[in-house]
């Protein structure tokens, strides 16, 4: 199959956080159709290298698919990162971006028939952000959601507001931020000290069949809890599935 590139400017940049800017793609209206299914990806074309594999980085798309001409991206400054230097330091409002895509298979399953862990680190929420949207406006499941999102400190959380008013709407919806740099005793129910695997560990330390784990995020966090999920504890291959981010 040829592949169909896309081109559509920056329509809006928000500082979501002193390293993590939210920023949304406007496709003109002559340009085709980009339908994707939530937790995919799109993959970009940057000026940043005379090679194409120097300029392609990919980023999950953090909105969720309503058939609109938006995309929403979150993307963390990375030091010495040539494509997020590009990202953060030369784009403006209007800087067009050429992209590829939808691609990848991080994507919920056709029919929801277990319960559903989602462990992220930074933006690896964005798969998760796009998947809790699609389902909140297509058709909520009976299978319980927890998203179990790791941050640095408090100011490092992503979308926090909206997974806590979700988690209002939707009583089989659980949030739980772990903070690993904070140094008080967190007071809210949903914060708990530590590092991402404190969300899971203990709450889910007993396997059962009807559990999946979807994992997001770099390496060091995936590598830990693939072997922490499967070889410690003692859950199925196929009750784990990941996207890494590098
Ligand atoms: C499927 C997928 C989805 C993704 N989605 C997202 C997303 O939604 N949000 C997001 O923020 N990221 C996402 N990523 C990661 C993203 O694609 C980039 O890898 C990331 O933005 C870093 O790119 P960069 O060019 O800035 O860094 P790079 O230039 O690729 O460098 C990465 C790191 O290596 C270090 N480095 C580079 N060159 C050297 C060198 N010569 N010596 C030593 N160290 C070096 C840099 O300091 C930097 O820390 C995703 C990745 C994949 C595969």
């Amino acid at each position: 199959m040829p592949v169909t590139w896309y081109t559509a400017p920056i329509t809006r940049i928000e500082e979501a956080t002193p390293r993590v800017r939210r920023m949304w793609l406007t496709l003109p209206d002559e340009s085709p159709a980009f339908d994707f299914q939530a937790g995919q990806f799109l993959t970009m074309d940057l000026p940043i290298g005379e090679k194409r594999l120097q300029r392609w980085r990919s980023y999950s798309i953090a909105s969720a698919p309503t058939g609109g001409r938006e995309i929403e991206l979150c993307i963390v400054k990375m030091a010495g990162g040539l494509a997020t230097e590009y990202l953060f330091e030369k784009v403006e409002i209007g800087t067009e971006i050429k992209f590829k895509g939808p691609d990848g298979s991080f994507v919920l399953p056709e029919v929801i028939d277990q319960d559903l862990i989602m462990v992220c680190t930074g933006t690896g929420v964005a798969p998760f952000r796009s998947m809790l949207l699609y389902l909140d406006n297509n058709g909520w499941t009976n299978h319980n959601i927890h998203l179990i999102f790791g941050s640095r400190t408090r100011e490092d959380l992503l979308y926090a507001d909206e997974f806590l008013a979700l988690a209002n709407r939707r009583p089989n919806f659980r949030f739980t931020a772990t903070l690993s740099r904070i140094t008080d005793d967190p007071t809210e129910s949903w914060i708990k000290k530590g590092y991402v695997h404190c969300g899971y560990e203990e709450d889910y330390s007993t396997v059962v069949k009807d559990r999946k784990f979807l994992l997001c995020g770099w390496t060091n966090m995936i590598d830990t809890a693939v072997e922490k999920l499967i070889i410690e504890m003692g859950y199925g291959r196929d009750q784990v599935g990941y996207e890494l981010y590098g």
